[in-house]
């Protein structure tokens, strides 16, 4: 059993990648060089800045790789971004690979201890374990502690780009993790991005609204501060995971009344949803007046979700939703979060992005140079996704109707063959002795 205390001190061998320490202090203006703080030579303006470009899309190679094995959640990043890739989304976009977190950007949030058992769970009792909430669905794997370093360091690259004016949309999928808390894991989250580039994006806009769709309550999201403002629609019912998110405004100290909680009951269909975030989340925008906003669009209350099973919206549910984040005009960062059928979540997403891009509708058929192509057999389209995910009614109306007809057609011979038989309707009924016999047959 382990016993020592946790360290991260290179020359004690526990350290993290080097990569994931903090980048070195920036020089006073006093040490710079002095050619450095020299005037501009004379010879013309400075070349311009290039343009924002309207999108910054951060992806990981290395954590679809470490995401790939995952039962939960498997290949969802690869598909996700290769599937955004083939469709021609990233064609005028900064795509970037996501860098590790540090641990001094990990420590913004998540207590040391917590971050030292993600590196080194395999030394942990299983007991030890179970108190960092690494067990069950937040059960520990070789790399888990990279796999969090780039997990929140996408989500502080996207916060940096709009913090550095970039971009007016920043976009990292694999981001979204909104149960980990300080320190534990919880809800297949290990480490809360949200947070992390909440507090980023604090450091360059004043107030942050951050809307939460995923079918499960954001548990551990920012509650005290009134610069951030927490918009969460959620199923919330008794045994489903997290248990909070009660209809109110929560929050604590002087962040109180800045988390709004919207549950909403099971079978909820795109329309009510829609209705939901444009009264609600239109509404707080409108009265808060954010200077930056943050959607973390988890797709787990899409229909027939694997795991949630509990809402029944469509893609077009989540694009419309981000249009409307978008709409509000300001600096947007994307997230991911919930969904657990790969194909459904890298549908539902890449749907959104061309929404939010002026890129909709996408072309039906897959692109057939898309390596998980047969994951949309077997007509291998984006529709296809959709009707898998809402079961084709197959009842035929037509034909519905023309069984009615032929029970209303029957029901008319009845009654004439009774009108003929002595007495009409409901009295010659009345009058017959019934068949004791075939009753008990
Ligand atoms: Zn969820």
């Amino acid at each position: 059993m382990y016993s020592g205390a946790f360290c991260f001190e290179e020359e004690e061998g526990l350290a993290p990648a080097a990569a994931h320490r903090a980048p070195a202090a920036a020089p006073a203006d006093d040490q710079l060089p002095a050619a450095t703080v020299a005037p501009p030579p004379e010879r013309g303006p400075p070349p311009a800045l290039p343009a924002p470009r309207p999108l910054v899309y951060v992806r990981s190679d290395r954590l679809a790789q470490l995401s790939a094995g995952l039962p939960i959640n498997r290949d969802r990043s690869v598909m996700t971004d290769t599937l955004v890739e083939d469709y021609g989304l990233l064609q005028d976009a900064a795509v970037r690979q996501a860098p590790p977190a540090s641990l001094e950007q990990l420590q913004g949030y998540h207590s040391r201890e917590y971050l030292a058992a993600l590196a080194h769970w395999d030394k942990l009792s299983e007991r030890r374990r179970a108190a960092y909430g690494l067990e069950d669905d937040c059960a520990p794997f070789p790399g888990l502690y990279e796999h969090a370093a780039l997990t929140a360091g996408g989500s502080l690259a996207a916060a940096e780009a709009l913090c550095a004016g970039e971009a007016r949309l920043a976009v990292h999928w694999d981001g979204g993790r909104h149960h980990a808390g300080k320190g534990k894991a919880a809800g297949f989250c290990y480490v809360n991005d949200v947070v992390l580039a909440i507090l980023r994006l604090l450091s360059s806009f004043r107030r942050v609204l951050y809307l939460d769709v995923d079918v499960h309550h954001g548990d551990a999201a920012f509650l005290l501060s009134p610069r951030v403002l927490t918009i969460s629609l959620h199923k919330a019912a008794p045994g489903f995971y997290p248990g909070t998110g009660a209809l109110g405004a929560g929050g604590e100290g002087t962040g109180r009344g800045f988390a709004l909680n919207l549950p909403l009951g099971d079978g909820l269909r795109d329309n009510p949803f829609l209705q939901a975030v444009a009264a609600l989340a239109g509404g707080a925008a409108a009265a808060f007046q954010p200077d930056v906003v943050v959607l973390q669009c988890g797709v787990d209350g899409l229909a027939h979700d694997p795991l949630a099973g509990s809402w029944s919206l469509t893609p077009a549910a989540y694009a419309r939703a981000a249009e409307l984040a978008a709409s509000w005009g300001r600096p947007l960062l994307l997230l991911g979060g919930g969904g657990y059928c790969a194909a459904a979540a890298a549908a539902t997403w890449t749907g959104v992005l061309a929404q939010l891009l002026g890129k909709a509708p996408l072309p039906d058929d897959i692109p057939a140079e898309h390596e998980y192509l047969d994951r949309y057999g077997p007509s291998y389209t984006l529709s296809a996704v959709i009707k898998r995910l809402l079961p084709p009614d197959t009842n035929d109306a037509s034909a519905v109707l023309a069984a009615c007809e032929g029970l209303l057609a029957e029901l008319r011979s009845a009654l004439a063959r009774q009108a003929r038989h002595g007495g009409s309707g409901a009295a010659a009924a009345a009058q017959q002795k019934p068949d004791c016999k075939r009753a008990r047959s």
